[in-house]
């Protein structure tokens, strides 16, 4: 039965971490996972999540007794004021709702599976590039029609503007547009607000319908509320959208599989209908969710104190990466390195697109054991002080030739 089967090519970013973890070499450096490390190089576990678990793991009154088929409400509620702000109209007037999801790809497959068996859309389109599991997503959720719309422009180093435009307004009624709300993975550039204002134009002019990813709220600008600009905007104009939020770069929940997916609708009476269909496509799915990520939100999130360590956690991670940012730039720049850098400064978020090709690419990985992906992205939080400069001049070598 079994030997029909093929082996698929292995999920590089996975592929990239194994083979860090199994090289010996005492320098070497991984620059391939979208996961935060300290200065140190070590995984950062925020202090305010410590001390809820320790709270919570002191609770005798907390048990292991199964979630709602749509998760813990206390953490869709916070989730949901979030990402629109607590006193969205949206909120305030009853027309947003979250639900608990197994983080963003959690959220994204559940979208998926609303939008396209439900809803009957078989169109969706993602930037390109975007990040790897988009397009997997939704073609598994049955999405019958996968198409990119133009956002990087390799030589100017930044978002291909008019061509974004020109494909959005190509694109049939009713295709589902999904928009990194900020810090685009993997080009670390997100539209202007004047930009976005432009897209919005189009998207409403051509039905299109806004799917908005948000894996990395308060990691671009270090302002929770900042990096949710665009979607409390679109909310404003009165669009009927999805949000799919991940907790694990932002709470540090990487493995709790920690989201929440969030509707703004235009009218009460299709949020019990919305909570019953997606209730059966959770069902199907893995019935319910899992509780201590949620608790664990939600607990930080409605508790002010809590709350503001958090945010402060915020400012410190996107900080230290802002920091790597400048030093990396400086460091190429000072040894002379062929081309420009300034775009490592002007992306944001965990990423970098450093526009290395892939020859250089695998240069860095075989001969300096630097891990990063073939497209050339980087993630920041793999830098620290203690390995820039072997980067560095191991880029400027592979670019040099
Ligand atoms: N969307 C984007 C753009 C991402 O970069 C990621 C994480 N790499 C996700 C969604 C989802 O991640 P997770 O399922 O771990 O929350």
């Amino acid at each position: 039965r079994f030997s029909k089967l093929s082996i698929q090519p292995p999920i590089e970013v996975f592929n990239l971490m194994k083979a860090y973890q199994d090289d010996p070499y005492e320098k070497k450096v991984n620059l391939s996972a979208g996961a935060y490390r300290t200065d140190q190089g070590e995984p950062w576990v925020l202090p305010c999540v410590r001390k809820v678990e320790a709270a919570m793991a002191a609770d005798t009154s907390l048990n292991h007794e199964y979630l709602p088929i749509l998760g813990l409400e206390a953490f869709s509620q916070q989730a949901t004021a979030l990402v629109l702000g607590g006193d969205n109209p949206a909120i305030v007037n009853g027309l947003a709702f979250g639900v608990q999801t197994l983080s963003g790809t959690g959220a994204l497959r559940v979208a998926a599976e609303f939008l396209c068996r439900q809803l009957g859309f078989n169109v969706f389109y993602y930037s390109d590039p975007t990040w790897g599991n988009h397009g997997l997503v939704f073609k598994s959720a049955g999405f019958t029609t996968e198409r990119k719309y133009r956002y990087w422009d390799s030589e100017k180093r930044g978002i291909d503007f008019d061509g974004m435009i020109a494909d959005l307004k190509d694109a049939p009624p009713n295709s589902v547009i999904i928009l990194h709300a900020c810090a685009h993975n993997p080009t670390g550039c997100d539209p202007t607000l004047d930009q976005w204002k432009q897209i919005a134009q189009v998207i409403k002019e051509k039905e299109l319908f806004p799917l908005f990813d948000i894996a990395y709220q308060g990691f671009a600008s270090g302002d929770a509320d900042k990096d949710a600009l665009v979607v409390r905007y679109f909310t404003s104009l009165g669009f009927e959208l999805i949000i799919c939020q991940s907790f694990a770069k932002n709470f540090g929940l990487y493995n709790e599989r920690i989201g929440n997916l969030t509707f703004v609708v235009n009218a009460q009476e299709v949020i019990a209908p919305i909570k019953s269909q997606l209730s059966i496509i959770i069902r199907a799915m893995y019935s319910n969710p899992p509780n201590h990520g949620a608790r664990i939100v939600a607990t930080v999130l409605s508790n002010p104190e809590y709350n503001q360590e958090w945010r402060e956690c915020l400012k410190v991670m996107s900080g230290r990466i802002r920091e790597m940012r400048e030093l990396l730039r400086g460091k190429l720049e000072s040894l002379g390195t062929p081309g420009t850098w300034d775009h490592i400064t002007t992306q944001i978020g965990m990423f970098s697109y450093t526009g290395l090709n892939s020859k250089q690419v695998e240069t860095l990985v075989k001969k300096y054991h630097i891990y990063l992906l073939r497209s050339g992205r980087i993630s920041m939080c793999g830098l620290n002080r203690n390995n820039i400069d072997y980067v560095a001049n191991a880029i400027y070598d592979v670019v040099v030739g």
